[in-house]
């Protein structure tokens, strides 16, 4: 019969800590996952005792920790890879979007997201891209990684690099630490109030917080860097990457979907390309993690073959990189105060907790067909599938005036019964569509940057997350150099 166990564990300070409310399960096989094993009651050293933890150390994690830091807070934060930066680091995405409103000249985002491009632009790391609308970046984000490094330490936050969050330590129904497990073994973080920039939720999930998984999930995505390809074009002028690689006259053409890549600053041929996708994959389960790394990386190897056999004229292998990390969409969202809705953001509504601006378009990856769809704030759509014309119309009808950014409030970083934990990132709180806007970089990172400030807000008034005022929250972000509108 299956035995659920709750463990009880205790730290050296001679704390009785409840240990979580899941279980320590070892999964079986996907035939007997309900089998678990007991851990026995252990002591765990404390690692730090802090102010503030953030758990996640993508540049949403890191913006958030620096926030806080700077404003005077002792901060840790838990980063599983052996450097910062998520999706951009880890998983090889390298393009920041735009910082201006739809008309291109009204700058609405600022703080730390344009404070890193200009220490980027130092060492020549980034690309400035001018389309219609406004500018992007193109980052080489191997040196993000050392840039997020010397701003860590630069504001005094004490890293944790190779080291997972493991499960919530509660005391009297309040998460009072974390344990983490690294190379040193089972520790607890001591804080005050924490932040869940894990992209998948793992905090609130573990805590028992209420969150949801749409039906859907957008797919994830194995990038790769893929070497030659001006080389290739050189020698075939009609070369189309997006034609090649889903070309069904090549056997390992891949599965339609989408295709976009973009140059990495600083080297000389190499290109970042993100092509594959993984469908029906839920990446915050660890089987189906495992399977989509694997099958992620399957795709590269198809896509580089059709390039060696078809175009390369040496045969070379094209492949100069992968990431370390399958790039993921979409899992685990957080049931928050307010949830983000694609009506609210692509009519551009203003709401008086705003702590972020936003312009990059309703973008998603469809799960259940192939391409993608876009939704603009000026009312039109595109559904884009590779190698046929794309179909162009309306989500709503001609306005006088049309929106030129959306906002996210503070709310929909606030997880219902959270008293001391606030989430940024892919987990917040959004629907489908405002989500496939909300989601890009330049977003997540103002996420960070407002769980941070909030953090600290709520610790220096000693008051749960959901009393943070607004007013004093916003005001505290513009001094700090975000631009609140
Ligand atoms: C293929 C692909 C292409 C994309 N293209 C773009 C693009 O061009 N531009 C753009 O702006 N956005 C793009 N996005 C979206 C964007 O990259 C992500 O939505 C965004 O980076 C999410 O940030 P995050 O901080 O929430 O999560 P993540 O970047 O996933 O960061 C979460 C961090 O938490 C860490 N972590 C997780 N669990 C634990 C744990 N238990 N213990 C310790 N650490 C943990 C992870 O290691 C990771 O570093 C793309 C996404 C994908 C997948």
């Amino acid at each position: 019969m299956t035995r659920r166990e709750f463990i009880k564990t205790s730290s050296v300070a001679g704390l009785c800590l409840t240990f979580n409310r899941y279980s320590a399960t070892v999964e079986q096989n996907e035939e007997n996952r309900m089998n678990t094993i007991c851990e026995e009651p252990r002591e765990i050293p404390i690692a730090i005792e802090c102010d503030i933890c953030v758990i996640g150390g993508s540049c949403t994690g890191v913006f958030a920790a620096v926030r806080a830091a700077r404003l005077g807070a002792k901060v840790a934060v838990v980063e599983g890879n052996g450097f910062f930066g998520g999706v951009a680091t880890a998983g090889l995405v390298n393009i920041w979007h735009s910082i201006y409103d739809t008309t291109g000249e009204k700058q609405i985002i600022a703080g730390l997201t344009t404070e890193v491009v200009e220490r980027l632009k130092k060492r020549r790391a980034v690309l400035v891209r001018k389309p219609s609308a406004g500018s992007h970046f193109v980052l080489n984000t191997e040196e993000l990684k050392i840039e997020l490094d010397e701003l860590v330490m630069e504001a005094g936050i004490r890293p944790f690099l190779h080291t997972r969050f493991v499960s919530p330590i509660l005391k009297d129904g309040e998460l009072t630490a974390i344990a983490v497990e690294d190379k040193s073994g089972r520790r607890a973080i001591k804080a005050s109030y924490f932040v869940d920039a894990t992209g998948d939720g793992d905090l609130i999930a573990r805590m028992g917080l209420p969150s949801y998984k749409r039906d859907h999930l957008q797919p994830p995505t194995m990038c790769a860097i893929i070497r030659g390809l001006a080389e290739i074009k050189k020698n075939h002028p009609d070369f189309s990457l997006n034609q090649a690689v889903f070309d069904p006259k090549y056997p390992n053409a891949l599965k339609k979907g989408f295709l976009w890549s973009a140059r990495v600053p600083g080297a000389q041929d190499d290109t970042m390309v993100a092509g594959t996708r993984v469908f029906g994959v839920d990446c915050s389960d660890a089987d189906q993690l495992t399977k989509a790394e694997i099958e992620g990386r399957r795709q590269v190897r198809a896509m580089c073959d059709i390039l060696r056999k078809n175009f390369a004229d040496d045969e070379s292998v094209p492949l100069a990189a992968l990431p370390a990390r399958i790039g993921i969409r979409e899992t685990r969202h957080a049931r928050c105060l307010h949830q983000l809705t694609e009506i609210e953001a692509l009519n551009g509504k203003r709401f008086p907790d705003a702590i972020a601006n936003g312009t990059y378009r309703v973008d998603i990856h469809h799960a259940d067909k192939p391409g993608l769809t876009f939704r603009y704030l000026d009312g039109t759509e595109v559904y884009v599938v590779p190698n046929e014309a794309n179909k162009t119309g309306r989500w709503r009808d001609e306005v006088s005036e049309d929106p030129t950014f959306y906002q996210i409030p503070y709310r929909s970083l606030v997880p219902k019964g959270a008293t001391n934990v606030l989430v940024a990132g892919r987990v917040v709180d959004a629907d489908a569509g405002a989500y496939g806007a909300i989601r890009v970089m330049v977003n997540c990172n103002q996420t960070g940057e407002a769980a941070g400030v909030a953090a600290y807000l709520a610790l220096d008034e000693s008051k749960p997350v959901v009393e943070v005022d607004a007013k004093e929250l916003r005001k505290t972000m513009q001094k700090q150099g975000a631009i609140i509108i």
